[in-house]
């Protein structure tokens, strides 16, 4: 039987990353290919939570909260730099839910994450005088706070990319699964760049990590007629100026049941979302309707003392969800996922619905306990206790910014944590022998510089100022468009030495 690769994972979001960083770890030959940027698609478009989802206990789903909350003390640990922990502040209204309600939902959370956890327990606040009801409206007297974990989820795609390919795998951005078929036990898959170029590419096992194509992707590239729907939600997020002056997050309780958060975000921004509504169009099309918009800041002026106004709005997001198809309402619909192994065409084809950012380690972890039992091998799984992601090999993040001053004293105080909050130790690699700033090479605006762009393009997989902008940092929301075209020349004509994969070197080798 003659083949190319082990396995070839179609997709390039959390899901296809993940699944392609563990089977590399145990030695198995991988290539994944994304039709467009990694993270292109809803992993980047998430709430960007780690947790284990607290209005899921209303929906009776204790055992998807269990495994989740399990999870965020391993992604917490995985990726110390791109993942942190968050406070939430839950004002009470006692309209909606009484509060005895609550405060036993909060027990029940804290219990079912004992045992893996290292973050604060929950506990009733007074919003008189607790610094997170200043901005809110008066109505609220009482609240209570609680802990989960926050990812930037477009980084945690491109370091599980990156490390798979530090560990053999072939990552390739821009590069379509158009059709597959087994000959003779194996898969051939036809692969067509986006320059053009086609290539039959022979797979042991294919991996379908197609998010919200994960459904479409069988009947148009593998031609099976019957294959299992999947409920596609789409939910969108606004941004904007920041709505607070302290680090706790909120979750709102709406008057329709639903719940809103709002999030500090990048700084000098909130984060509100999301909304949910049914989707029946293409996901690459998904975008946010003014009623959205709307919903959103309606929920935030419910809540805060200032009034928020559409035109405040600084930038939007959407993303679908690829849920597992139930009946009900939208945001009831179960967030868990489901493994398919299918051998029907002569070789194994393993499809992934459904799934939250959270989960997708654990996802990729059984996904390729199957495939390694469909291939007749027994490989151990690694990576809830293995390394940590690329940049994540530090304890102490006010350490490791005190030794790059001392080490680069010129690095400013800013750049030194955005650098820490996107590269961890990885950092070290950019700064290399830099002796001051201008050594950064060309400035584009908002304190990037030429050497983060080349960085991107050669070890991270960038190619436009898209890809830049919005998905390796969010740069974009401090970029006018002058700035922006500016970067985009750049990337057009000047960038030197563009690999298709990560160089290889870690941060001690050249720190
Ligand atoms: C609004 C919203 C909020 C969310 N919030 C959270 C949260 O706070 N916490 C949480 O844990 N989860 C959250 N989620 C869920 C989470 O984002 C998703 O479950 C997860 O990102 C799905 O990842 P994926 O890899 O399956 O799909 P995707 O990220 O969509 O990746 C699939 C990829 O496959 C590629 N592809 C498709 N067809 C082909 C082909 N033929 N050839 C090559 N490539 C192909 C696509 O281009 C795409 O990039 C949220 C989701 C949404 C929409």
């Amino acid at each position: 039987m003659h083949y190319d690769t082990d396995i070839l994972v179609v997709g390039g979001g959390v899901n296809g990353a993940g699944i392609a960083r563990d089977a590399a770890g145990r030695g198995f030959s991988v290539t994944l290919c994304e039709r467009d940027d990694l993270a292109s698609h809803t992993s980047s478009a998430s709430t960007k939570l780690i947790h284990g989802g607290l209005r899921y206990l209303e929906h009776y789903e204790f055992r998807l909260v269990a495994k989740a909350l399990a999870e965020r003390e391993v992604i917490l640990r995985l990726a110390p730099h791109i993942a942190w922990p968050m406070l939430f502040v839950l004002p009470h209204e006692s309209s909606l839910r009484p509060a005895w309600m609550i405060r036993l939902g909060l027990l029940l959370y804290d219990s079912l994450g004992a045992g893996h956890r290292t973050l604060a327990d929950s506990h009733a606040v007074d919003l008189g005088s607790h610094v997170s009801g200043v901005a809110l409206n008066d109505g609220y007297s009482r609240g209570f706070v609680y802990s989960d974990g926050w990812v930037q989820d477009s980084r945690l795609v491109v370091l599980n990319a990156m490390d798979a390919a530090q560990r053999g795998a072939d990552i390739r951005v821009r590069t379509r699964c158009q059709a597959a078929h087994v000959e003779s036990g194996v898969w051939h898959a036809q692969l067509r760049g986006a320059d053009g170029r086609r290539e039959t590419l022979r797979a042991r096992v294919l991996v379908n990590a197609c998010g919200p194509w994960a459904g479409s992707f069988l009947g148009s590239a593998l031609g099976r007629r019957k294959h299992p729907k999947l409920r596609l939600v789409k939910g969108s997020h606004i941004v904007l100026p920041r709505l607070f002056d302290h680090d706790y997050a909120y979750i709102f309780q709406q008057p329709d049941r639903r719940i809103v958060f709002a999030i500090p975000y990048e700084t000098d921004y909130t984060l509100v979302g999301t909304t949910d509504v049914d989707y029946h169009a293409d996901p690459a099309d998904v975008h946010i309707e003014a009623d959205e918009i709307r919903y959103l800041c309606d929920a935030m002026t419910r809540h805060f003392r200032d009034p928020v106004r559409v035109e405040d709005v600084v930038w939007s997001y959407s993303g679908v969800r690829p849920l597992l198809d139930e009946v009900g309402n939208a945001s009831s619909v179960s967030r868990d996922y489901q493994l398919g192994l299918d051998s029907a065409q002569g070789a194994p084809l393993l499809n992934v619905f459904g799934g939250k950012i959270t989960t997708y380690r654990r996802l990729g972890e059984q996904a390729v306990d199957q495939v390694a039992s469909a291939l007749g091998t027994d490989r151990p799984a690694w990576t809830a206790h293995g390394d940590p992601l690329p940049g994540g090999d530090f304890a102490d993040a006010e350490r490791l910014i005190a030794a790059w001053s001392q080490r680069w004293p010129w690095l400013p105080v800013a750049l030194a944590h955005r650098w820490l909050r996107h590269y961890g130790t990885r950092a070290a690699i950019l700064l290399g022998d830099a002796v001051s700033v201008h050594d950064l090479g060309q400035h584009f605006g908002a304190q990037l510089y030429q050497r983060e762009v080349d960085y991107l393009v050669c070890h991270e997989w960038a190619r436009t100022s898209e890809d830049i902008l919005w998905r390796r940092t969010k740069l974009g929301l401090r970029m006018n468009e002058e700035e922006r075209r500016r970067l985009q020349g750049y990337l057009e004509t000047a960038v030197p030495g563009r690999t298709d994969g990560p160089l290889h070197e870690t941060a001690s080798e050249t720190a």
